[in-house]
């Protein structure tokens, strides 16, 4: 992994904005720049297109003109968009110690262990393994490879009525959240669902009957950004604006959600504020970087954020890595995934289209 000279770190803004935008104009269609949602506004100037990791990655790839492709947003986006890259293409991704926490907490290790448990436990029964867009190349692969699928915040749902048609049982990762916030509109009674704590289930002796009691299994993993937001915040909202609207993201918890007046995708809440009528006030429970570009891309209403969080992984990208990567482009961080992993993850996002 390189990191950025520290001449980088020394430039002026001004200087930098300059250079990226030289190098954008020598490098004209071969060059694509993704901005996700989350990312500051400051680097959006320069995304050639902004939206999810989904279908920034998707749309990346069927550009055929396009040789470099830049993904700014956290590590599982760029690992996806080099599963779904052309041959010809290379995918750099800005700073490499982006992660995500959340795609953190599910490691393919664990997740093995879990599935041997969980499968031995029924062994005439059928799970599905489902995995969140936002997990590890290798847990993709690992649904790939056992008739399993991806699924974003916007299909979720879907998935989960596919997979309950083939099969006994779903196991899915990593946002417990948003597993809970799905398994309510899809019907599953909550007595139907097994939380999967890679750190108690295994020692739990009365596991293997649970997991025979159970049609989900979900995996212990939380966004740290979304769950931040509480009932308590849309509570106080709605005595102080009583008209307002609320509308938040799934990986907030069910109480959240229960709170809210809707709740969906980055997609969905971009949508939701467009459709809002002028001069209505709108609350946001998601990233601070979406919600204030949301605020200032439309000023006939009143957006606010439920409450400020932002994500420091997302905000590790900054101009001055951009510029760097631009100016080493096609060399440093590029994105590797092996090419076994690679194309069973492609099999579980293709899957996808199945459903969605
Ligand atoms: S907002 Fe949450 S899910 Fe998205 S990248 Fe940050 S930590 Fe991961």
């Amino acid at each position: 992994m390189d990191l950025l000279p520290d001449a980088y770190r020394k430039m002026d803004p001004e200087e930098i904005r300059s250079g990226i935008r030289k190098r954008k104009e020598e490098l004209g269609k071969r060059l694509v720049i993704l901005g996700h949602h989350y990312q500051r506004q400051e680097v959006i100037d320069f995304a050639d297109h902004l939206g999810d990791s989904l279908g920034l990655s998707r749309l990346a790839a069927a550009q055929e003109d396009c040789e470099f492709i830049v993904f700014c947003g956290v590590r599982f986006m760029a690992e996806s968009a080099e599963i779904l890259r052309r041959d010809h293409q290379k995918v750099q991704h800005p700073d490499p110690k982006s992660g995500c926490p959340l795609a953190d907490m599910a490691d393919i290790a664990s997740v093995q262990r879990a599935w041997d448990r969980v499968a031995g436990a029924d062994p005439g029964g059928k799970v599905i393994p489902l995995t969140y867009m936002n997990s590890d190349s290798d847990l993709k692969a690992f649904c790939g490879e056992r008739e399993g699928a991806v699924c974003t915040s916007s299909n979720t749902r879907a998935a989960f009525e596919w997979a309950r048609e083939k099969a006994d049982k779903i196991f899915f990762f990593p946002d417990e959240n948003l597993g809970r916030n799905t398994a309510r509109q899809a019907g599953i009674p909550q007595e139907e669902i097994l939380l999967w704590d890679p750190e108690v289930s295994p020692t739990d002796p009365d596991i293997e009957s649970r997991i025979r009691e159970a049609t989900l299994i979900l995996w212990k993993g939380f966004c740290h950004v979304h769950t931040d937001f509480q009932p308590d915040h849309i509570r106080r909202i709605r005595e102080e604006d009583p008209s307002a609207k609320v509308v938040v993201h799934p990986e907030c918890s069910v109480e959240v959600v229960e709170a809210a007046d809707a709740a969906g995708s980055t997609e969905y809440i971009c949508r939701y504020v467009r459709e809002a009528p002028s001069g209505s006030s709108v609350y946001i429970g998601t990233e601070i970087n979406l919600v204030s570009r949301l605020a200032s891309e439309h000023p006939d209403k009143k957006i606010f954020e439920v409450f400020r969080s932002l994500c420091p992984n997302m905000f590790r990208i900054d101009p001055a890595k951009l510029l760097w990567i631009l100016d080493e482009i096609g060399e440093v961080n590029r994105v590797h995934v092996d090419p076994g992993t690679k194309e069973l993850a492609k099999v579980a996002l293709e899957r996808m289209l199945k459903f969605s």
